[in-house]
């Protein structure tokens, strides 16, 4: 019984921590060769203004036939690829076909800015920035056309090289968004870093809008403050119709979630604008 103490309970989940670590390996082999297989795809989500328009997308990497044939998701496999170093290949890949999506975007002439996530880790090597600029450069996308979401922990990293590989990026015309805002290290301080034009709320303030009143205060405090600092702001995980309306009249810029549109294979959406647009 793992109610004894401490030994017993330690042999009790050795047997657990086991299967974690079995399956983390499993994993990170699995995506060794998904990646040098190119069998990662990307899906896309739409973004869009409160009064319905599409505005933008952000990229999600996508792993449908993981090592038992299953998919697996991001949630799961992208910490195992930012501990073994497989998120640099990983994040060229993914931005590479970002790039050749954002292409067939500018071909149809359909103006919408494309999101791509970027672990912190990838601002510490510089080889990954030079791999980044080189693919922009090549497909001939408009930088402006690309946003890169990043997350507090870049923020807070204070290794000079990590800013001097932020501004590199800015330097060329890329911009910022920060991720899951307010789920981090929320220093305001941080909003004023150049660069940055987007926030995004996290989808656990978005939850039970408007009924929750903690809720409530933290997404009109976060709208106010980003009307300050001149930053636009994407709600993420809007599911409902009163969380739209909340957002909406607190004057959130941009919407994300199940309710306006979930992520779908990047070639079938682009096909269906292309659909639309004829
Ligand atoms: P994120 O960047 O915050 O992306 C939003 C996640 O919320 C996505 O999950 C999306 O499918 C999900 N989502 C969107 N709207 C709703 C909604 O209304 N309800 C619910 N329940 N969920 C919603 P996904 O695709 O599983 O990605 C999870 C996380 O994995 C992402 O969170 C991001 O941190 C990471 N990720 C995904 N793709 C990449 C990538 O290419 N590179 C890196 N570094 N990280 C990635
Ligand atoms: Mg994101
Ligand atoms: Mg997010
Ligand atoms: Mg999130």
């Amino acid at each position: 019984q793992a109610k004894q103490g401490g030994r017993g309970s330690h042999a009790f989940f050795v047997p657990e921590l086991d299967a974690v670590a079995r399956r983390r390996v499993h994993l990170e082999e699995g995506l060794r060769l998904a990646i040098l297989r190119d069998e990662l795809s990307i899906a896309v989500q739409a973004q869009w203004t409160p009064s319905g328009q599409l505005q933008a997308g952000e990229v999600l990497v996508r792993w449908l036939k993981g090592p038992d044939g299953n998919p697996v998701s991001p949630g799961e496999f992208i910490p195992v690829a930012e501990s073994s170093g497989l998120i640099k290949p990983l994040t060229l890949l993914v931005f590479s076909k970002a790039l050749d999506l954002a292409a067939e975007l500018q071909a149809l002439e359909l103006d919408i800015p494309l999101s791509v996530n970027f672990s912190t880790e990838l601002f510490r090597d510089e080889s990954i920035i030079n791999g980044v600029l080189e693919l922009l450069d090549e497909s001939g996308v408009a930088a402006d056309r690309v946003v890169l979401e990043i997350t507090e922990s870049l923020l807070i990293d204070t290794q000079p090289w990590v800013q001097d590989n932020m501004a590199r990026l800015a330097a060329r015309g890329l911009s910022f968004s920060l991720d899951d805002f307010g789920t981090g290290y929320s220093n305001l301080a941080y909003l004023k870093r150049m660069h940055l034009s987007e926030l995004k709320i996290d989808k656990r303030f978005v939850d039970n809008l408007p009924g929750d009143e903690d809720n409530r205060t933290i997404v009109r405090s976060i709208l106010s403050i980003a009307r300050q600092f001149k930053l636009r702001v994407v709600a993420e995980g809007v599911e409902t119709e009163e969380q739209m309306a909340f957002l909406a009249s607190h004057g959130c810029d941009l919407l994300q979630g199940y309710l306006l549109h979930k992520p779908e294979p990047a070639e079938a959406w682009v096909a269906k604008l292309s659909r639309q647009k004829n």
